[in-house]
């Protein structure tokens, strides 16, 4: 048995496989109209997909399109792929897009300008290999910082394989006399044609999932968000704050719960419309969200009433937490409106043990609240938490 294949037989596989992302991304578009990502991502296969049919039939055809035209396009395809990847993880700002499109105009300058005064194949492999080396290396970022899932370091540990191994091309076309082509049948010629084939269809199936993952997650945060202030809905903060009570009793450690309302809210309601109501509402979150540690817990209740979970938080620290907010909330002005508004908070602080419910914080809070709102508004008291006592100052 033999192993070499035919180049134009590998070529034209390759050719077929990208045809057949493009129709599996055509299906998955048509009910997806508004994903951009979605869009720039169908354009790069589709420019790729042309690029590889003009390189399958280079011999047929004049040079000028297979090498000239075909590279450029590979280039193109390339830079768009990366474009897509980083618009649908959200990592693609606009001048960094204007940036990296103005390279890759450059980079089909420099490969034309190769073409027409020194149009070597050698040099050529080791121009375009070394120019979509660069072009891809800011997709291996994916693999690598923080809150990265697992699809994305794997698409990130591919994309980097697929920057190593071209650069590598590029550096063996231009140091040796190896053939690096894709043409003159080999050894070579199968593995890096079999490879680039196995990380092509894995790269556009991690594409679609990416996808997946990212819509799955924006369905998350819908559903555990306020859609009016963004805070976190009372369903997915009571599952969050179970867990977090339960991880400092474990470590024995302090937590601090603040619950608020705002003074007066119906009157703001009244005198100025709902709507004005909503921007108080609006205005309020986003000045305490802004003021949030990472695992700081927030949520609207409902109406005017918001909670505030400070996880490791002594009373010291809360009773400054609390002060903090109302500093911030002090002289807010609503769109032009002359609405300032104020906020009276009831703050309980704990070591919580095994047993202890968010529920019954929440209600030894709530009373503590109401002392707050009996004592004239616009202040802060502390509650007791004691499961069957009542509070006291
Ligand atoms: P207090 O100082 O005792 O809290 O007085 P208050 O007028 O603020 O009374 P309360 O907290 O009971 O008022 C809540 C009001 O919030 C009643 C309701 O009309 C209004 N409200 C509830 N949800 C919304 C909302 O989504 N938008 C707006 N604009 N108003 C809301
Ligand atoms: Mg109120």
């Amino acid at each position: 048995m033999t192993l070499l294949m035919d180049s134009k037989a590998i070529l034209l596989s390759l050719g077929i496989g990208y045809v057949f992302s493009l129709i599996m991304i055509s299906a998955y578009w048509q009910d997806h109209i508004q994903a951009s990502a979605v869009k720039i991502f169908f354009v790069s296969k589709c420019i790729q997909t042309a690029a590889w049919c003009l390189m399958i039939l280079r011999g047929g055809i004049p040079s000028f399109l297979s090498v000239s035209v075909g590279n450029s396009a590979m280039l193109i395809g390339a830079s768009l792929e990366v474009i897509a990847l980083l618009t649908l993880l959200h990592e693609l700002q606009p001048q960094t897009k204007r940036r990296y499109l103005v390279y890759t105009a450059l980079g089909i300058i420099g490969f034309q300008l190769i073409i027409l005064f020194d149009n070597q194949e050698k040099l050529r492999i080791a121009y375009c290999s070394v120019v979509i080396a660069l072009l891809i290396l800011p997709t291996c970022r994916i693999a690598l910082g923080r809150n990265r899932s697992l699809l994305m370091r794997m698409m990130g540990s591919l994309y980097l394989l697929l920057f190593a191994s071209t650069l590598i091309r590029g550096m063996i076309a231009l140091l040796t006399d190896a053939s690096t082509s894709y043409y003159k049948t080999g050894m070579y010629q199968l593995i890096s044609l079999l490879a680039l084939y196995l990380v092509s269809i894995m790269l556009n199936m991690g594409f679609v999932l990416l996808l997946k993952e990212q819509t799955n997650q924006e369905l998350i945060r819908l559903a555990s968000r306020d859609d009016l202030t963004g805070a976190l809905n009372r369903r997915t903060f009571a599952l969050q704050a179970d867990q977090c009570l339960a991880d400092h009793a474990k470590r024995g450690m302090p937590l601090s719960y603040l619950l608020f309302d705002i003074d007066w809210f119906k009157a703001i309601n009244d005198t100025y419309g709902h709507d004005a109501g909503d921007h108080v509402l609006q205005d309020l979150a986003s000045r305490i969200k802004r003021d949030l540690g990472r695992d700081d817990l927030f949520v609207r209740y409902g109406g005017d009433e918001f909670g505030l979970l400070l996880p490791g938080m002594d009373e010291t620290a809360s009773n400054e937490a609390a002060e903090r907010i109302k500093k911030v909330l002090t002289g807010a002005t609503i769109h032009g409106l002359p609405v300032t508004y104020s906020i009276s908070i009831g703050v309980l602080t704990i070591v919580p043990d095994a047993g202890t419910q968010m529920e019954s914080l929440y209600a030894f809070c709530d009373k503590a609240l109401y002392t707050a709102k009996r004592n004239g508004r616009n202040g802060v008291f502390r509650g007791r938490f004691a499961e069957q006592g009542a509070i006291s100052s």
